[in-house]
Formats: structure tokens, sequence, C-alpha cells
């Protein structure tokens, strides 16, 4: 059985989807690499770290118990930390704060963005 102009033209299409999808995959792990050599100025000592080269520390808050089955849980926080290699010192990343029933950006909300890049993630949970 001779193939058709049909099978052909769907042939053509299929090599090239893979083509681009090739192309595709080559440019988002490009991207992801560029991403991870994002750098990061410390607060105290105003040196740079590269977000692959950090751990990124995630609040966990807890939900106490209520009623029958709710609660008891935790949760991740809007906050964050990671420690500068350089001082040893914390940096604290926020995306949101909620105060006064008023929704402000808080300092490097773009850090959270930036969580997927970073080199570890670590939880770590309030002691209150
Ligand atoms: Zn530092």
């Amino acid at each position: 059985m001779s193939k058709t102009k049909l099978d052909r033209e769907l042939q053509e299409v299929c090599n090239e989807i893979s083509e681009v999808q090739q192309r595709l995959n080559a440019l988002q792990e490009r991207f992801k690499e560029l991403k991870r050599q994002t750098p990061l100025v410390c607060d105290h000592c105003q040196k740079k770290s590269k977000v692959c080269e950090l751990t990124y520390i995630q609040d966990m808050w807890y939900e106490r118990p209520y009623g029958c089955t709710g609660g008891d849980s935790w949760h991740e926080s809007d906050e964050a930390n990671y420690t500068c290699l350089h001082c040893g010192k914390r940096n604290r990343c926020y995306s949101t704060v909620t105060q006064y029933n008023k929704v402000e950006r808080g300092p490097r909300p773009w850090v959270m963005e930036l969580k997927k890049y970073f080199k570890d993630v670590v939880r770590e949970y309030d002691q209150r």
C-alpha cells in the first residue's frame, strides 16, 4: 500500500512538531539555567549569592484544631528566608503582608517566584 498525500503531509507535520519540541526543550533548559544564576544581595553584608547556591527556607504556620475535624494542620506561609553564604545571616522575603486589611507588597516578592530555582527548599515549622 503506497502512502497517500495525506500520509506524507501528516508525516511532515509530525517531524516538524518533533523538531520544534526539541528546540523548545532546549530553550526551557537554558531559561532555567539563567534563572538559577540570578544574584541576590544580602541585606547584612551586601555580598551577592546566586539563587542556585542558596537554600530556600519556607516558613510554615500551624492551624489549631477546631470543631471535630478542622485544623491541626500545617500550611505554607507568605514568608521565606535564605541564609547568606558569606556572613551566615538570614534574609527575609515575603510575597504579601496583610496589614490593617490592606495588602502591601513586601521586600523581594520576586524571590518567591524563584523558589524552584534554589538549590534546596526546606520547611521551617513555626514553634509558637
Ligand atoms: Zn551576608
